[in-house]
């Protein structure tokens, strides 16, 4: 093996398990075992739900309640529609989409109570939105969780009564405000009846599907999740992320009561939210099995709870490239940060040294800040301002991650690419991250275990091959732990470039930053020339890219009520 063979090694597998980690699961056909989630089953129902446009107030919706109806009935539920009132906002909104004046509207929840041995142990509710935005026939948003509830209920009546009751709700009037679900858990005195909730959304039209968001205090709800999901797709970092953005779904006004929660959304495919284009042939089925999955994994494990998991401290965790998932109580990561930093007390004689921890340090410390600096420019380069569409901003995510990608690499070629990195040059580059790792432990815990993971997934490797210069076997463990880094960095930075990509592209430089810290110990080194070259052409492309971005035509699946002039989002 030549001397890049490890370099490459390491790049190849970490590419590999992030495309296995961001890639969902295979579906399973209308035949497949019936105690099992067939995403193949539930398309049926996607099929004839999302046939055409369905928003609140509509004809169309009515329709669509009616099968829903009849599909849980048929299913053996009772089944019974709540009626209210839309409020003014919803109202406003409604209004404009139509281009009417209406001074009220009634929206329809649709209830269905599977009852359980015990009727008097709080219920667990499954729930999913049944309208849709105007003009889109909504299969994923959120015709996926809808047809996932129908596919579930229908494994668990396989299973023997469950100890509680179980109860679907499919709420109305999501889309112009979470009207339906407001109504139900502020009026419905069944919403004192439950425990715990699932809830299932989507925003886009495939990718993996995500449990992002639980209950406070998730400590046990987050084990019970660990331990009976098959597919996982979830972490703690996800759950801090979207709860410090002002997104909503139905499980917001949940969340004001004492439930359990989670709650499940797919981001893939992002161009497709809202869009007239998501039809059930525009779906990613892997996505629907993804959910259903999970669903079904999570209601059969709470169904089997003799209590539903009480509050607790709240944990950290985190899927392993959708394998499973590991969780621990975040008070860990002072442990994984000190012991990295034990790794740097071997400079007993720091004068000697000093110069290369130096140079790796700074080098590090540029690509941060002129990384996340360059990012940003580009961001706005590509048209990230007010005046832009949302939606076109949305189905740019692709070719944004690319131009990340382009400035990335090429900015990590030009801060490191013409040395090689012995112990001392590489701790330089892994302090400046140790440090973020610090800041981050002490303020964000449940969030930070991808920095201190990494740095011990790292650092202590290159440690002990600096301790052991002659141990044929450490090399290569270091080299595994730090294609599992890599790995795990690429998955994350595109699902953070997903979440929040055309905002706030320069997210993605921490990420990028810790694969590189990865990779240092195992790069060659570049002549001047060649790493000066391959820096310009990247920065040049990226900005080219970035450009294409900001001029081409708006979006074909923006929805048209997004076209100028309009707020809705
Ligand atoms: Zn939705």
């Amino acid at each position: 093996m030549g001397k890049w063979g490890k370099f490459f090694a390491v790049l190849v597998i970490g590419i590999i398990l992030a495309i296995v980690a961001i890639l969902p699961p295979t579906p399973l056909s209308e035949d497949a075992p019936a105690d099992q989630f067939s995403s193949g089953r539930a398309m049926q129902d996607v099929r004839i739900i999302a046939a055409e446009p369905h928003p609140t107030g509509t004809p169309e919706n009515a329709k669509v309640r009616a099968y829903l109806q009849t599909r849980l009935i048929e299913l053996g539920l009772e089944v019974s529609t709540s009626e209210s009132q839309i409020d003014e906002l919803g109202l406003k909104r409604l209004n404009r989409w139509k281009g009417e004046s209406k001074t009220e509207q009634t929206i329809v929840n649709i209830i269905g109570v599977m009852q359980g041995v015990d009727r008097s142990k709080p219920a667990l509710l499954l729930m999913a939105h049944h309208d849709t935005v105007w003009e889109s026939p909504g299969a994923a948003d959120a015709t996926i969780g809808v047809a996932s509830i129908l596919e579930i209920i229908r494994a668990i009546k396989l299973d023997s009564q469950p100890a509680r009751d179980v109860i679907v709700l499919f709420t109305d009037a999501e889309e112009v405000g979470l009207v339906g679900a407001e109504n139900f858990f502020r009026d419905n005195p069944m919403a004192d009846t439950i425990g715990a909730v699932l809830n299932f959304e989507a925003r886009g039209g495939g990718g993996t599907t995500n449990m992002f968001q639980t209950s406070a205090n998730n400590g046990n709800a987050a084990a019970l999740y660990a331990k009976s999901v098959k597919q996982p797709s979830a972490s703690s970092l996800s759950i801090y992320v979207y709860n410090a953005l002002p997104n909503d779904t139905d499980l917001t006004p949940a969340l004001e009561k004492d439930y359990v929660a989670y709650n499940f959304a797919h981001i893939g495919r992002a161009g497709l939210y809202h869009s007239p284009k998501i039809d059930a042939d525009a779906l990613e089925e892997r996505t629907l099995q993804h959910m259903g999955s999970q669903g079904l994994d999570l209601t059969r494990a709470l169904l089997a709870a003799i209590d539903f998991p009480a509050q607790k401290r709240d944990a950290t965790f985190f899927d392993v490239f959708g394998f499973f998932t590991i969780i621990y109580p975040p008070a860990l990561g002072w442990l994984f940060l000190i012991s990295t930093t034990l790794c740097f007390t071997v400079f007993a004689n720091f004068k000697q040294r000093r110069a290369d921890f130096f140079n790796g340090a700074v080098r590090m410390v540029s690509f941060l800040v002129v990384g996340g600096a360059v990012l940003y420019a580009l961001n706005w380069l590509s048209g990230a301002n007010a005046g832009s569409n949302y939606y076109d901003r949305l189905a740019a995510i692709p070719k944004l991650e690319v131009v990340a990608i382009l400035a990335g690499l090429a900015l990590a070629i030009g801060f490191f690419g013409t040395s090689k990195y012995g112990f001392d040059k590489f701790l330089g580059a892994a302090f400046p991250i140790l440090l973020i790792g610090f800041a981050g432990q002490a303020l964000a815990p449940t969030a930070t275990y991808f920095i201190s993971l990494s740095l011990l997934m790292c650092v202590v490797p290159a440690y002990a091959r600096h301790r052991w210069p002659d141990n044929a076997l450490i090399p290569w463990v270091a080299a595994l732990l730090a294609a599992l880094v890599v790995g795990y960095m690429i998955m994350l930075g595109h699902l953070l470039l997903l979440g929040v990509g055309p905002t706030m592209l320069p997210v993605a430089i921490l990420t990028a930053a810790i694969a590189v810290m990865a990779l240092l110990p195992f790069w060659q080194g570049l002549t001047k020339s060649r790493a000066k070259m391959l820096a310009l052409v990247g920065l040049a492309l990226a900005v080219v890219l970035a450009l294409y971005i900001r001029l081409d035509p708006m979006a074909a699946t923006v929805p048209i009520y997004s076209l100028p002039g309009s707020v809705i989002h």
